[in-house]
């Protein structure tokens, strides 16, 4: 059954923009991406990349479609409708012996979602990002003809559909391989450093050994403490190690209506509270949610971020750049007056497959930044250093970057343009990112 078309007001995670959209949702996904401009699956992307290009676009949103296709038990291969949440995903596949990989850092995301970040996690130096393990794709593309995409079947499309921001096309299903696991609990270890050097240090010694890592650091602290931070790393625990119960799936509360806690202020306790409770060395088995999905603890966090919505600026730096790039990025950011809410670091691998996927070798910063007058200013200022030593910006995350800045950042972009025009000359699919980055029309 297809529903009809409703109008109603949309965002990304981040409450900015907001827009007035018409969007179909049903469990068919062939009949509502037909004659839709763009798909849109959880709403978890933070800008403008899941919002409609022009007025009177439709949306697909994919979320009823949430049917497995096969599972092959043997080589740990399934193919599912994109509709399919990683929550399902790891609900279903855990108690089974197998994870997801290159699983972000929510469960609440859709496979299409995934397939179109090309999204990554604390381990992307050791898997790097989803696509590479993806095996195929079926779409719809924006002559209306539904394909199955491989590395086999037009893997040009392929490419660019991985981390293409869901402008090459509609995706129906998603065939990847899973990763057996030895237990579902992690082994997980904690240790806070005093200063960026020492923390940036220790994640990057960390990834050697470790398959998951990730810093968190305190960016509201003062002086010499600047960019003090914790740096977690775990792995899956070996059956020995582990409980021999499953680890029971958690139904976090959510938070109801947008209630503004989270400012400079409460963040600066909090930072305080969590460096001096964790910079002690820790070592433990711990639950895969509390791990991997910390901000996952109540639904809808979001609504705790200030009223006027927030950002979060993800770079990533090439290893060249140093830690002097990353104390630059952050001096920056202080000095044009943006507020730093949480800022977490990771380490990233080299570039995947996807023609436009975020990842390359080097330093991931991430910072939550609420939408006031000084953000935009702070956004181009960081954007003129990052284009400048060779990192890139973050496309499920952006929602300030000016097309200047893109096009300096990305000298893959025509590259990919090009796949884009071949199968779909008029844009016909678009999102509002790509009005604003690439000046599709609206
Ligand atoms: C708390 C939090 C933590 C996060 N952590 C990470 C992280 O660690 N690593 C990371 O990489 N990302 C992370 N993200 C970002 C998130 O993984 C991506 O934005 C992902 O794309 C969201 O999936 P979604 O289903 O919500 O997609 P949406 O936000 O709805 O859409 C995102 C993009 O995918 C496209 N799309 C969605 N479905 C389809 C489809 N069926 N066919 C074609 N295109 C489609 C949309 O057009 C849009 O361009 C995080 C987000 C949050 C809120």
């Amino acid at each position: 059954m297809t529903v009809e078309g409703q109008r109603g007001a949309l965002s990304g995670w981040g409450r900015h923009p907001v827009v007035v959209a018409r969007h179909r949702r049903s469990e068919n996904l062939e009949a509502i991406t037909r004659g839709a401009t763009l798909s849109r699956g959880l709403g978890r992307s933070y800008g403008d990349a899941s919002l409609p290009g022009t007025i009177d676009g439709t949306l697909a949103v994919t979320t009823a479609a949430d049917r497995f296709c096969w599972f092959d038990a043997e080589r740990g291969v399934v193919r599912a409708e994109a509709g399919v949440s990683l929550a399902t995903l790891n609900r279903v596949f855990w108690p089974r012996g197998w994870s997801v990989p290159s699983s972000p850092g929510t469960q609440q995301v859709t496979l299409g979602g995934m397939v179109a970040a090309d999204v990554h996690g604390k381990s992307h130096h050791s898997e790097g990002c989803f696509g590479e393990h993806v095996r195929s794709v079926r779409m719809r593309v924006a002559d209306e003809r539904i394909l199955e995409v491989s590395e086999d079947e037009q893997p040009e499309l392929f490419r660019a559909t991985l981390g293409g921001m869901g402008l090459t096309g509609h995706l129906l299903e998603v065939e990847f391989q899973l990763r057996p696991m030895p237990s579902g609990w992690v082994l997980a270890e904690s240790q806070g450093y005093g200063d960026l050097e020492s923390t940036v240090e220790a994640l990057r010694s960390a990834g050697s050994e470790w398959p998951h890592t990730l810093a968190w650091i305190d960016l509201l602290a003062g002086g010499s403490a600047f960019g003090r931070g914790v740096v977690e790393r775990g792995r899956r625990a070996d059956p020995g190690e582990a409980p021999s119960r499953l680890p029971a799936p958690r139904f976090p509360p959510a938070i109801p209506f947008v209630f503004p806690l989270i400012s400079g202020t409460t963040m600066r306790l909090a930072n305080i509270a969590r460096y001096w409770s964790r910079r002690l060395y820790r070592r433990g088995i711990v639950h895969p949610d509390a791990f991997f999905y910390p901000l996952d603890v109540v639904g809808w966090l979001n609504r705790l971020y200030p009223r006027a919505g927030f950002t979060q600026y993800q770079v990533v730096l090439p290893t060249s750049a140093g830690v002097e790039g990353c104390r630059r990025v952050l001096d920056i950011m202080v000095q044009r007056g943006a507020v730093p809410l949480l800022c977490v670091l990771k380490d990233f691998g080299g570039e995947g497959k996807g023609m436009l996927s975020f990842p390359k070798a080097g330093l991931s910063i991430a910072v939550d930044l609420p939408i006031t007058d000084r953000t935009q200013v702070a956004v181009d200022a960081m954007n003129d250093f990052v284009a400048g030593v060779g990192g890139r910006v973050y496309l499920a995350k952006d929602t300030l970057t000016r097309p200047e800045h893109f096009r300096a950042m990305e000298p893959r972009l025509s590259a990919w343009q090009a796949v884009r025009r071949r199968w779909d000359p008029e844009a016909r699919i678009r999102s509002a990112l790509s009005v604003r980055l690439f000046g599709d029309p609206i």
